[in-house]
């Protein structure tokens, strides 16, 4: 990710204050600089519109079935190729960065920056933290088999053993920590509103986390476990598709971010019984499904900064840019750009993402429409004439 290039002509995005202007981008060395002294190869944009590379801030690498228990323990070989697969299709999207909040470790993300395979910048939490018979637990009610761990999630109870598996992730390269701190869609035994975790399990995760610099993202859709989430030292907010605008001024006093992940219901809903979703998991979207745009727009007025995920499993995965259209849908397309950008970019705690001013990285597309004026822009795949990423066109 260390390419140079200069592309002309077009009108760039500087951000949500400023809108576009027309300049060049000078890229040497995989970073945006403002002026350089020899010549850089030219991409020649003219007429066109660049925006900085997408952020993808709820993707999972590993979720390579819509078997949960498949995903878990099936052959983490296997996992591993089917997400360096998926992660390639993200960046042809144009996702030049994504957050992997269930599963990714130290050795795909080594494989990434020896440069094996085409991927986003990635960052990862590692397997989240579940209670037992918590969204993170693959288990149906009647099946009596062990779970402790797998690739996407861990099952840990109390207070001591959670401290053990906060430092053990952090030791090995995670990013932050996911945690489940709600009921869930494809989880079996779990009614999706009920808080998970107690206080103390919740404070003892958000404040190794804490200790270390790091910050904790918590799986939460209901206001009462989102309030839990928080007053527990959560940042982080994934999903919250049924809170109300109570629970959002909360989350806004608390600096807390929210990251919907409108694509992953709707995805669900048209095509998860044709791929094998399971009659638990259809019925439990259906109650999430509605509330989802609505929950952006709580958050919004509220003063809550609002980021962007995809959260899409199994072979869902193709639904990304799908999200992008019903978050622009919800927010309309500057917030939607904004969350895309710059504030997923404030999320992950990295100042070089989510704009294209000097110092950043070298990650952008090429649109051949403006996407404020046309927002499909944004969405329709036709409308990318380019992605760069550290200074190189990889798609
Ligand atoms: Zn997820």
């Amino acid at each position: 990710m260390s390419g140079s290039l200069r592309i002309t002509g077009a009108r760039v995005w500087d951000g949500a204050e400023r809108g576009f202007a027309e300049r060049d981008v000078l890229i040497e060395d995989g970073v945006v600089v403002d002026s350089v002294s020899g010549d850089l190869p030219t991409f020649d944009a003219t007429g066109q519109y660049v925006v900085p590379g997408l952020i993808d801030a709820h993707f999972h690498a590993y979720a390579t079935s819509m078997d949960g228990f498949e995903n878990e323990r099936g052959p983490l070989s296997f996992a591993a190729i089917n997400g360096t697969r998926r992660l390639e299709r993200a960046l042809q999207r144009g996702f030049t960065t994504v957050r992997d909040v269930a599963g990714g470790d130290i050795g795909l993300s080594r494989a990434i920056e020896a440069g094996l395979f085409d991927s986003p910048r990635y960052h990862f939490t590692g397997p989240a933290l579940s209670q037992t018979g918590g969204h993170g637990d693959p288990r149906s009610a009647h099946v009596d088999v062990c779970f402790g761990h797998g690739h996407m999630c861990e099952v840990v109870d109390g207070v001591d053993a959670l401290r053990v598996a906060v430092r053990e992730r952090l030791r090995t390269g995670a990013h932050a920590i996911k945690v489940m701190t709600s009921g869930g869609v494809f989880s079996l035994t779990d009614p999706v509103r009920i808080p998970q975790y107690s206080p103390e399990e919740l404070r003892a995760i958000t404040e190794e986390a804490g200790r270390r610099g790091s910050y904790v993202a918590a799986h939460a859709y209901s206001s009462e476990a989102v309030m839990h989430s928080i007053e527990n030292g959560v940042r982080s907010i994934e999903h919250g598709n049924l809170i109300d605008s109570v629970t959002a001024s909360a989350m806004a006093a608390a600096g807390a971010f929210l990251v919907p992940t409108l694509a992953a219901y709707d995805a669900m809903d048209r095509r998860g019984a044709a791929i094998g979703l399971n009659e638990i998991s259809l019925a439990k979207n259906t109650e999430v499904l509605s509330r989802g745009q609505e929950a952006i727009q709580f958050a919004l007025a509220a003063g809550v900064s609002v980021g962007f995920g995809s959260d899409l499993m199994g072979d869902l995965e193709d639904d990304q840019l799908c999200g992008v259209r019903l978050q622009i849908q919800a927010a309309g397309a500057l917030e939607a750009l904004r969350s895309l950008t710059e504030v997923n970019a404030r999320l992950i705690g990295d100042a070089r993402l989510g704009h294209l001013g000097a110092g950043a990285f070298g990650d952008a597309i090429v649109l051949s429409a403006d996407p404020i004026a046309e927002p499909s822009a944004l969405w329709e795949p036709d409308a990318r004439a380019a992605v760069v990423q550290g200074g190189s066109v990889v798609a």
